[in-house]
């Protein structure tokens, strides 16, 4: 599958570069964009937080498939905050609550899980396979960067090892 990686707000090359590069070695085909502005209509200022369905606008429009990863912190009505959303044939990411040492390995892990769910895929009971919902950062730790067998069966062939 081909996925276009696009930084919207800014977002360090190297962690960019990481993760494409994490993608890749999983099979997907992935193509690096220019940075875009955060969509300023997005900011709720009662929460501090950006509501999540701007960002996605800013590619609803376009052909294929876009992975957005933003430097701001993400909410959806009903949830107090989102590491990510993948709604349909794009998917996006936020790194604000991912920061710490281990912020390359996390954010490939919500980016991996994210497409996963632009693939199909739904949550795993499994609490290693990065398709497990993540309630908390520890849950992220805890999970690994790949789809366990079960889920790596219902994707498509190119995915298999
Ligand atoms: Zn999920
Ligand atoms: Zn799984």
């Amino acid at each position: 599958m081909d996925v276009t990686l696009m930084p919207v707000g800014t977002i360090g090359r190297p962690l960019l570069e990481a993760v494409k590069a994490r993608l890749e070695s999983l099979g997907f085909s992935c193509f690096l964009s220019k940075e875009h502005s955060i969509p300023d209509k997005a900011y709720n200022p009662l929460r501090n937080q950006y509501l999540v369905h701007q960002f996605l606008d800013l590619v609803n429009t376009e052909e294929g498939h876009h992975l957005l990863i933003t430097s701001v912190d993400l909410y959806i009505k009903g949830l107090n905050f989102i590491f990510g959303y993948a709604p349909g044939p794009n998917a996006i990411i936020s790194i604000a609550r991912l920061q710490g040492a281990r912020l390359e390995e996390r954010t490939v892990k919500e980016a991996v899980h994210e497409l996963g769910h632009v693939l199909s895929l739904g949550h795993c009971s499994n609490p290693r396979c990065v398709m497990h919902f993540s309630n908390t950062l520890s849950d992220t730790d805890y999970k690994s960067v790949k789809f366990c067998s079960e889920c790596l069966k219902r994707l498509p062939p190119s995915f298999q090892e």
